[in-house]
Order: structure tokens, then C-alpha cells, then sequence
């Protein structure tokens, strides 16, 4: 019997490292084969000495790391060869009244932009001189919309009817899949023969786009068996995962949150060197009709500063900083004269379990939040995260419009951002 050579290297348990690397490098074992030989954590140093000889790079930083290799390369990574790593500052504290985080909080925000933390720190500063930010999440649901095809228009409606008598059945395909997960409900779309069915979940302290997906899919598969329609795409970009959209904007997507505050006029004056007036001013021909010249889906000043750093920090989906930052912030002069800031942010989605929370160092930053792991009850967690990102989506916008109407945004990177 004649075997074949990766068969042949599977068998030959005596290979050393040197030898796997050798054969990396000429091309007979692939990178992603590596784990068959080898355990998780010499795998990934394997891969990144080979790495090293064909691109002929020193990686001695990327190969320092204190992450789980066994961990991250199970659920978090696929060809791991070492770590980049993003400086963690801290912002705050800031005094946070919402429904789920209450009291004082430290901001951890992984960053590389100078400025970022100061500006974010000064605004947290604000907010707690004026007796902390208010907070409240008006909608939570994790969205999949997969798409399906039809004959036509009528069969499109015909199918739309049944996913509405059916929607209970729906519901009980989706709990066998998961135990926090809940099927809220189902909203369709036709395009022509084209149907998308955007379902929104409950996905209890996870983000939820596995759980949804996954849920998703054994929803089409009872209604493949049940109806006389096509299952185009699990994720038919209704839904919408990782995109500006408007569906997003308008009907929300993860969590809807709105944090507010009012400023004295006198810490307006003391802490951002300028006054109530002339931040409305800013806000208004920059945020707002700035923002509506350019096309813009995002009316705010920085919020996917704020919300990026803390994503990193925090162990979430990098992307989902794309509609997370579509934000709109919104500055008024009161009839006492003070400062009433808020920020909308429709599509907040955000975990305290699985993706990148369970890394160590992330979860650290979850511990410091008070926010790692399942809430009590579940989904408390998550709640509680995505106020505190708010909260913090404030600050940015307080301290960044509060420069802007001062005039000292160029002096401040000038001072911190520039080598
Ligand atoms: P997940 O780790 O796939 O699922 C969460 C897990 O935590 C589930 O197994 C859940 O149990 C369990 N769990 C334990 N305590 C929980 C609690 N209190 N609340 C909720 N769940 C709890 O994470 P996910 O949030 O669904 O998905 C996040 C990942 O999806 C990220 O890594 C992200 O990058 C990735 N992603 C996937 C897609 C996609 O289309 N699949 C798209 C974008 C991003 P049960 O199993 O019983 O529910």
C-alpha cells in the first residue's frame, strides 16, 4: 500500500520541531497542519519561527505574550504565530447612573492614538462634576437575517404569512439550540421574489452573532422542510452584521443606549475653558449640519475613538465598531443657562462571555468594569458594558466639542500626539 506523504509525516511522531519547521518552510506541511504534530503552544512558535526564516523578520516581540496559545487557537485565532500588542491607558473616574451600571467607574482603553485618553479622561471629569451621566437602553436584540428566494411576489407573500402563523414553532427550533438565547421576533423584507426574515434574539450576556447565527439556521432548516422555498444565504445583509446601514441606525441592532447629562455652566467655563453657547454652536454646525452635508451616518465628534479603544481593551468584535459609531450627539442650551449633551448610539453589540472576553488580559479589563463573565441574572453583564460604552461615547464628545469651541484641539496633539 502506497501512503501518502502527509499521511506518512502524520505517523512520524519523532519529528522535531526543527524538522516540522524545515518542512514549513519547503513547502510540506501548511501552516494550519501544523497542530497535528505538535501541542497548541509549540505550534504557534513553530509557525512563527518559519514565518521568521521566509520573511527573514525578527518577531521576538510578537512572540512575547502572556495569551493562552491552547485557548486562543481553539476559539479565537487560526494560524497563530504571537501577539501585537496596543497600550492600555485608563480614563475616569466617572460617576455612571444607569439602570445596570451604577457608581464609579475606570475606563480601560486600549489605544494607539495620543490625546485619546486625555480627552476622554477630561470629559469623565465633566460628567462627574455635574453628578454623573444618565443612561438608559431603549431596545436589545441581536439580528440575523437570512435570505430566501421565491417564484414570485405571491409566493413571497404567501411565505411571509406562514413564518407569521408558525413564529411560536420558529421560537422553539431556536431555545433547542442554545439555553440563554430567546427568539424575540421576526420582521420581513421582500425584494421582487427575494425575502429576508430579520430575526432578533435575546442573547442573554453574549454578543450573540454565533448564537444568532447558529440559531438561524436550524430556523431555516425546519422552514426549508416545511415550505416550498430557497435558503439563498444564512446572512442575507439585513441583518446588518459589520456595515454602516440604516436599517441599523433606525431600527437598532445589539443595543440601543442613550447617555445624557446636564453641565453646569460654571464647569463648562472652569473644566472646558469655554461656554454653554459655544459648544451648542460647534454641535450644531458640526455634528449635525456638517455631518447631514457630508452624507454622513454618524452625527458625533469621535465616537468611534472611544468606542474602538474600548472594544480592544474589552475583548469585543473589533468590527462592530462600524455601526456602533454611528452615533448622534446632540448638545442644548437649558433655560437655566447650562449644557444638556447626550449621545444615541442605536447599535451597540456587546459581550461579557465568549468571543475575545475570555483572553486574559481582556478579561481583566471586563474584571476592572465590574462586567466579566455571565451577569446575575444573565444578561446583566452585557447591559451593564454597553452603558458604561456610552457613558464613555459622552465623555469623548463633551471633551472633543468642549475643545473644538475653545479652540484647543491643535494644541492638544500638538502636545501629546507628536514625537
Ligand atoms: P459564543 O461564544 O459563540 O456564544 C456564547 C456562549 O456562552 C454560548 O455557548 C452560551 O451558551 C454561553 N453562555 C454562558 N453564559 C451565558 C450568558 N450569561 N449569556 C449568554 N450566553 C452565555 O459567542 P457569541 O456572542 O454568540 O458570538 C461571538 C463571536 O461571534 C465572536 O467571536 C465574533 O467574532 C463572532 N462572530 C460570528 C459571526 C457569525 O456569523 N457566526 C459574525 C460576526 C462575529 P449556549 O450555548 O447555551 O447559548
Amino acid at each position: 500500500m502506497i501512503l501518502s506523504k502527509s499521511f506518512r509525516m502524520s505517523l512520524d511522531i519523532k519529528m522535531s520541531t526543527e524538522e516540522i519547521i524545515e518542512k514549513v518552510i519547503a513547502g510540506e506541511i501548511k501552516l494550519h497542519t501544523i497542530d497535528k504534530y505538535v501541542s497548541p503552544k509549540e505550534a504557534v512558535a513553530v509557525r512563527r519561527s518559519a514565518i521568521a526564516q521566509l520573511t527573514d523578520t525578527g518577531l521576538d516581540n510578537i512572540g512575547s505574550f502572556t495569551i493562552d496559545e491552547t485557548q486562543a487557537t481553539a476559539r479565537n485565532i487560526e494560524n497563530m504565530i504571537g501577539a501585537v500588542q496596543v497600550p492600555l491607558g485608563i480614563a475616569g473616574p466617572i460617576i455612571i447612573n444607569g439602570e445596570y451600571a451604577i457608581g464609579n467607574f475606570s475606563l480601560p482603553m486600549a489605544t494607539t492614538e495620543g490625546a485619546l485618553v486625555a480627552s476622554t479622561n477630561r470629559g469623565c471629569s465633566v460628567i462627574t462634576a455635574s453628578g454623573g451621566a444618565e443612561v438608559r437602553i431603549f431596545n436589545d436584540g441581536m439580528t440575523r437575517a437570512p435570505v430566501y428566494l421565491a417564484r414570485n411576489a405571491s409566493h413571497a407573500k404567501d411565505f411571509i404569512n406562514w413564518i407569521n402563523e408558525n413564529f411560536e414553532i420558529l421560537q422553539a427550533k431556536a431555545a433547542q439550540t442554545t439555553r440563554f438565547g430567546e427568539l424575540l421576533d421576526v420582521l420581513p423584507f421582500v425584494v421582487g421574489n427575494n425575502i429576508y426574515l430579520r430575526f432578533r434574539f435575546d442573547t442573554k450576556d453574549a454578543m450573540g452573532m454565533n448564537m444568532a447565527t447558529i440559531a438561524s439556521e436550524a430556523i431555516s432548516e425546519y422552514i426549508t422542510q416545511q415550505c416550498d422555498i430557497q435558503l439563498v444565504s444564512l446572512s442575507g445583509n439585513m441583518c446588518t452584521d459589520k456595515k454602516p446601514s440604516a436599517i441599523n441606525n433606525i431600527m437598532g441592532r445589539g443595543k440601543t443606549v442613550v447617555a445624557d447629562v446636564v453641565i453646569p455652566g460654571e464647569v463648562v467655563i472652569l473644566k472646558l475653558k469655554t461656554h454653554p453657547d459655544n459648544m451648542v454652536e460647534v454641535n450644531y454646525r458640526k455634528n449635525l449640519l456638517g455631518s447631514a452635508r457630508a452624507g454622513s451616518m454618524g452625527f458625533n465628534a469621535q465616537a468611534a475613538n472611544i468606542i474602538a479603544a474600548l472594544y480592544l481593551a474589552c475583548g469585543q468584535d473589533a468590527a462592530h465598531v462600524v455601526e456602533a459609531s454611528s452615533a448622534i450627539t446632540t448638545m442644548d442650551l437649558t433655560k437655566e443657562g447650562n449644557l444638556y449633551c447626550s449621545v444615541t448610539l442605536s447599535a451597540i453589540q456587546v459581550g461579557t462571555v465568549g468571543g475575545g472576553t475570555g483572553l486574559a488580559t481582556q478579561k481583566e479589563c471586563l474584571r476592572m468594569l465590574g462586567v466579566a463573565g455571565s451577569g446575575q441574572p444573565p444578561g446583566t453583564n452585557a447591559t451593564k458594558l454597553a452603558e458604561i460604552i456610552a457613558s464613555a461615547v459622552l465623555a469623548g464628545e463633551i471633551s472633543l466639542i468642549g475643545a473644538q469651541a475653545a479652540g484647543h484641539l491643535a494644541r492638544a496633539h500638538k502636545q501629546l500626539g507628536r514625537g
